[in-house]
């Protein structure tokens, strides 16, 4: 037996709790996890309060993240005692997740943890960190270097927000970090942003066009946050979307790509193919600073404090990142 985050919905509602699971129940796949450590993200939180409907089969396990000990494999890729790492791949939406003690995933959605990263570190990256990397590559890839300007931004004080400045602050970039939460403001200095905007000064419906600013972005937020930020981009400059924060919606015109050249560029962590995820934590694992780390994930809760936390993720009133030990 073991025990897991469990989310249900039928005629009584929606509603998730902990239940006692047995390993026979567990879905299809070629590899079962001893879970040591998952996350809290914005879509965990969503499958645990039903605010969002991002659980696509019920009952669910939520919980997009996993690192844990192989305890039995039919793989050529994985053995037992291997550590290994999920990112994605629909778990906790589709597939049971790793808000529980034990999973099991097809070998195709595990890769190994980088031995310079710990268990407990891997999660404190999770995939926030890793969406963050993948944000900070495509900003390189499109040859955005940090000769060419500050880089904002926005979301910042969020778990991707708070990773992608380490990162890029590590990295040799100036970057300013766009916030509603201007308390944080040291928190947001110590991660090493170099200066501080108020979110609502990208919040609002703005022009097509603004100074030119930035070189590069990276945008948690969505929305008119999206638009505005793509209006202050620099010629030739690049902007990396990943989340929607604020909303789904693009309320953008044109002009920042037909004139100024500018670049959009989608991130999407959860359908990432496994080389491009192997590069990205490989890449975690040389570029963050592992020092700071601790200023952004200082909370590891257990499963039952998991249900009570995403009320207050949704609400915003949560710093960073949040790590749940699954055997607390
Ligand atoms: P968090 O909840 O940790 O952070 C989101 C941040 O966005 C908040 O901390 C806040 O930052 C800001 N924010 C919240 N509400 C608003 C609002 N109404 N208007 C403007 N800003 C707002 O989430 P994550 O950092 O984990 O994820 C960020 C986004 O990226 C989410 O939308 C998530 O779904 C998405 N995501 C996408 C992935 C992908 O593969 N594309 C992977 C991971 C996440 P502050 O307080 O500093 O203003």
């Amino acid at each position: 037996m073991f025990n897991a985050v469990y989310v249900e919905k039928d005629d009584d509602g929606y509603r998730a709790g902990i239940r006692s699971l047995e390993s026979s129940q567990l879905p299809e796949g070629n590899v079962t996890i001893d879970v040591a450590y998952s996350t809290l993200n914005y879509k965990d939180a969503l499958a645990i309060t039903g605010a969002g409907p991002v659980v696509r089969s019920f009952p669910m396990v939520p919980g997009i993240d996993v690192v844990g000990t192989v305890e039995s494999s039919s793989s050529e890729r994985f053995k037992t005692g291997d550590t290994v790492l999920l990112n994605g791949w629909g778990v906790g939406e589709m597939h049971w997740g790793g808000l529980a003690q034990k999973a099991r995933f097809p070998d195709e959605w595990l890769i190994h943890l980088p031995e310079q990263i710990t268990p407990l570190q891997s999660m404190a990256i999770g995939t926030a960190g890793y969406t963050a990397m993948l944000c900070v590559m495509a900003l390189e890839k499109q040859g955005v270097t940090p000769d060419k300007g500050e880089i904002l931004v926005t979301g910042a004080a969020g778990g991707v927000g708070s990773i992608a400045i380490l990162l890029l602050s590590k990295l040799g970039y100036q970057v300013v970090a766009s916030t509603g939460r201007p308390h944080e403001a040291q928190y947001l200095k110590d991660l090493g942003c170099a200066e501080i905007i108020d979110r609502s000064t990208l919040s609002e419906p703005g022009r097509p066009l603004n100074r030119a600013r930035w070189s590069g972005a990276i945008d948690t937020v969505g929305s008119h946050t999206l638009a505005n930020v793509c209006a202050s981009i620099q010629y030739r400059g690049v902007v990396t979307a990943c989340g929607l924060a604020q909303g789904m919606d693009f309320p953008a015109s044109v002009a920042p790509f037909i004139l100024r050249g500018v670049s959009l560029i989608g991130i999407d962590s959860v359908q990432c193919p496994r080389e491009d995820r192997i590069k990205a934590w490989n890449r975690l694992a040389k570029d963050l600073d592992f020092s700071k780390l601790e200023l952004i994930s200082s909370e590891v809760i257990g499963l039952e404090q998991a249900l009570r936390k995403s009320q207050d993720l949704l609400d915003g009133k949560v710093r960073g990142r949040v790590i749940v030990d699954v055997n607390k």
